[in-house]
């Protein structure tokens, strides 16, 4: 039977991280990978989450299941981090989250929620967007379509962005980044948020927010504004929630499908519905990272130092965005490149052709997607001389 399976490449990035590896080149950096470095090119496990592991080693009693809706403190302690302290929202008590397996859980989650529940409901993602929404959610079932986000010149295209979300059919769902979007960078301001939500009403779509990256654009709260307005001022809202990135806990799969409804009655229907997506796909979610952030969240003090940490991280990618832009200026490529200072999160979309990206890799041991994306995170301030350098000679 196996004789008819074919063989397909493996995911870019994976053969990139292989090259990378195989490469010689003393001065060679990796801008591919997708996850966060520090300036010594590690990916450090942070203090307070140190700390909660040893606490959680010492006090865990049991490895029982904790059921589809994962340990009702991660929802106590994720739901407020998401949607504010004093949301009124969770005043209402018409919010819920269930725990998944990463953000990544959560969406697959929310497809077959909407799948099932809503037949019908075509999905909408932004072109471009994060490469796995595509496969999680056409893989659910969903009829998937593009609005535009990121024009030509390597801008954000809000106009034809809006101009597409007024067509869409009432009842199909549009997924938003919520902050630092993947791949690009760009973000939408509060008045380009604000404008979304009249569209959302007036057509009566329901929203899927990707909080994937919570505190590495402007601040734990700042990023959360687009997803706070859309949850206050709309009846239904989905929100998947990471915390891979901004606990560092990238394989331990932490996330959470969170439902916002009218009231709690219908929140308490959906979040029925949820339970049986999330049995069926794999009964109960993985219970350390959300201990980890648990412990952490519960104690004032773990929860200061995870903050601190939180803000050097999101501090060194922002200053090295500037810093970048800077050192392109005696080559004369600032302004080609000031997109960079005002993207945020990780990621950039550079604007660099992929025949660019190549002559990186080959001339320069420069590694980056094809697409011109180039993780900040793994540029340093040492390194920036060679990357500026670099991109000058394949930008001539
Ligand atoms: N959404 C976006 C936009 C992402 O970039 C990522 C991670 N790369 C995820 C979701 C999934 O994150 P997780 O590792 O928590 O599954």
């Amino acid at each position: 039977m196996f004789e008819r399976i074919e063989r397909v490449p493996g995911d870019a990035i994976l053969g990139l991280i292989e090259a990378f590896n195989k490469d010689n080149n003393p001065e060679k950096v990796d801008l591919g990978v997708g996850v966060y470095r520090d300036a010594a090119g590690n990916t450090p496990i942070m203090r307070a989450v140190k700390e909660a592991e040893a606490i959680l080693l010492k006090n865990e009693t049991t490895k029982t299941y904790i059921g589809s809706h994962g340990d009702p403190r991660y929802a106590k302690v994720i739901l407020p981090l998401v949607l504010g302290a004093d949301s009124p929202v969770l005043e209402q008590q018409r919010a819920s989250a269930t725990q998944a397996p990463g953000g990544t859980g959560a969406l697959r989650l929310a497809a077959d929620f909407i799948y099932t529940q809503l037949p019908g409901s075509s999905i909408w993602v932004s072109d471009p967007t994060w490469p796995n929404h595509l496969g999680i959610f056409m893989g659910a079932g969903l009829a998937l379509y593009k609005y535009p986000y990121v024009d030509a010149e390597n801008r954000l295209d809000f106009a034809s962005m809006l101009e597409t979300l007024k067509q869409i059919p009432q009842g199909d769902v549009v997924v938003l980044h919520a902050c630092c979007h993947n791949p690009s960078g760009f973000d939408l301001s509060q008045e380009q948020w604000q404008q979304v939500l009249e569209v959302v009403k007036e057509r009566d779509l329901l929203p899927l927010i990707d909080f994937a990256y919570q505190g590495f654009g402007e601040g734990l709260d700042e990023d959360a504004y687009g997803v706070r307005l859309m949850a206050e001022k709309l009846d239904n809202v989905l929100i998947t929630s990471s915390c891979s990135k901004n606990f560092g806990i990238y394989r331990e799969r932490t996330g959470a499908l969170i439902v916002v409804a009218k009231d709690q009655e219908q929140m308490e229907n959906v979040r029925s519905q949820i339970a049986i997506v999330a049995r069926e796909n794999y009964s109960n979610p993985p219970a350390h990272g959300g201990s980890i952030v648990m412990e952490i969240l519960e104690s004032e003090e773990l929860a200061k130092d995870w903050r601190k940490e939180l803000t050097e991280m999101r501090d060194r990618i922002n200053g090295l965005r500037r810093e970048f832009v800077e050192a392109l200026k005696p080559h004369g490529l600032d302004e080609k490149f000031a997109c960079v200072a005002e993207q945020r999160g990780m990621f950039s979309y550079t604007g660099l052709s992929a025949e660019q990206v190549d002559r990186l890799r080959d001339e320069f041991s420069i590694y980056m997607v094809r697409s011109g994306r180039a993780n900040v995170a793994g540029m340093s301030s040492d390194k920036l001389p060679y990357i500026v350098k670099a991109i000058a000679a394949v930008c001539k």
